[in-house]
């Protein structure tokens, strides 16, 4: 048992080169991650002020039906308020006070800026702050900025919790608390809790929680983890506000998880045993619902394209975990805070790009011609027509990935189009 619990992952043997590209680039914008968001802060409101590409970006991206009543919504620009003819933040307030009126139990409102709104600088921190005076403090009013205006789609988070850090109060120097740091599935969040607890980690928080009405303290007495690796804006926002950042890989695979826990219970000082006893089932667990998708993903050839900023964890996992071989992987933003104790556990050989070319992209996606490209899903398409297998990388997003339990589902999400393939091609000789 001394054996892999209390060893910690090797590292590669040499520095990583980065290429750094800039182009055109195909990715979602940062209102994608409402649809997420929106479901794991349960007593917010998500208004966009946008176009009706905006509009319908949300909707379908959500998937949702006109009978339902989603917690977001766009307020949609017409053409005279992008041509300065009308008085948009009346226009914004007529909307806000509409969603107010069907929903007065809200807790936090969040205005989000788009492209359109953000060319035309309509002030939505204005707004926001004219609102909250008028609320008296019964309402939050957040603004943030979802815009795709050289960001990618995980930035909406990002700037979404950004701008959440100042509504923390202040935590003290004793008050020895864990905060885990990016949207979880619920479920995920449970089990990791659960985890906490047996360590004997009681002072455990997530941001963003389920609820809005209430953050933990911030302060010298914070750690934060980091449980998404798009993050590096909101964790600069906490260490700012004096919390110390745990390094740790995120908490993908068997192995990701074990070192993410391990980096929390060595930062608290429990015993080494305690934490193998603890860890002990679920890394043994989450090893053996790898043992069947890794004989079909061993040896295949895997290339990421910019997409989610979760290339680099994923890469690092399929390779060690499932034995795939990463040929490329691009990230569309490389921090180095965010990235320390992940870019070192990347096998050899692998060539990593920052930013986005996207026909230089294709272009090596068609020459080495991997088994499974992950990216964005507008690039999935033409890939496929070439005889290539894709996986979009939105969706993982959407599923819940982290931790133990799901370290079988996460590699059946690479396994699938490949199983698929192999479908397709057997059927094609029949
Ligand atoms: S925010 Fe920008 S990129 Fe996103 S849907 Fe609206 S116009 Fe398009």
């Amino acid at each position: 048992m001394e054996s892999v619990l209390a060893s910690d992952v090797g590292a590669r043997s040499s520095e990583l080169d980065i290429t750094v590209e800039r182009g055109q680039r195909a990715v979602f914008c940062g209102l994608t991650s409402i649809v997420w968001l929106h479901r794991k802060i349960q007593d917010a409101f998500f208004l966009v002020v946008g176009s009706r590409t905006c509009a319908h970006l949300l909707q379908s991206a959500a998937g949702v039906m006109i009978f339902s009543e989603p917690r977001f919504a766009t307020a949609v620009l017409e053409d005279r308020d992008l041509a300065g003819m009308a008085d948009c933040a009346e226009e914004v307030e007529r909307v806000i006070a509409q969603v107010l009126a069907r929903r007065p139990n809200l807790k936090t409102l969040f205005l989000v800026s788009s492209c359109p709104s953000e060319v035309i600088k309509i002030d939505l921190e204005n707004i926001a702050r004219r609102y909250r005076e008028k609320s008296q403090g019964s309402l939050r009013v957040i603004a943030y900025s979802g815009s795709g205006i050289e960001t990618t789609f995980t930035q909406g988070e990002d700037s979404c919790l950004q701008n959440l850090v100042p509504e923390m109060p202040a935590g003290t120097d004793e008050q020895n608390q864990l905060l885990i740091v990016g949207s979880l599935p619920d479920i995920v969040e449970d089990q990791f809790m659960r985890l906490f607890a047996e360590l004997g980690l009681e002072n455990v928080a997530f941001f963003p929680g389920r609820r809005s009405e209430t953050f933990a303290a911030i302060g010298p007495g914070t750690r934060v983890l980091l449980a998404q690796p798009y993050l590096g804006e909101t964790a600069r926002a906490l260490i700012a506000r004096g919390a110390t950042l745990l390094k740790a890989p995120y908490p993908l695979g068997a192995e990701g998880s074990l070192a993410w826990f391990r980096a929390a219970a060595k930062s608290f000082n429990i015993a080494d045993s305690l934490f193998d006893e603890t860890m002990r089932a679920p890394y043994e667990r989450a090893q053996r619902s790898l043992e069947g998708c890794k004989r079909e993903l061993e040896h295949r050839r895997i290339a990421f394209l910019p997409d989610s900023q979760l290339e680099i964890p994923l890469a690092r996992f399929l390779a060690r975990e499932c034995g795939m071989i990463p040929t490329e992987v691009s990230t569309p933003f490389y921090d180095a805070m965010t990235m320390a104790e992940e870019t070192p556990l990347l096998p050899d050989g692998i060539d990593l790009f920052e930013g986005q070319d996207l026909d230089a992209a294709l272009d090596r996606v068609k020459l080495s011609r991997p088994d499974l490209t992950v990216c964005g899903l507008g690039i999935a398409n033409p890939l496929e027509a070439e005889g290539l297998r894709t996986k979009w990388s939105i969706e993982l997003m959407f599923s819940p990935i982290q931790g133990f339990d799901q370290a079988g589902d996460l590699a059946e999400l690479f396994a699938r189009p490949l199983r698929r393939k192999a479908r397709l091609e057997v059927g094609s000789w029949n």
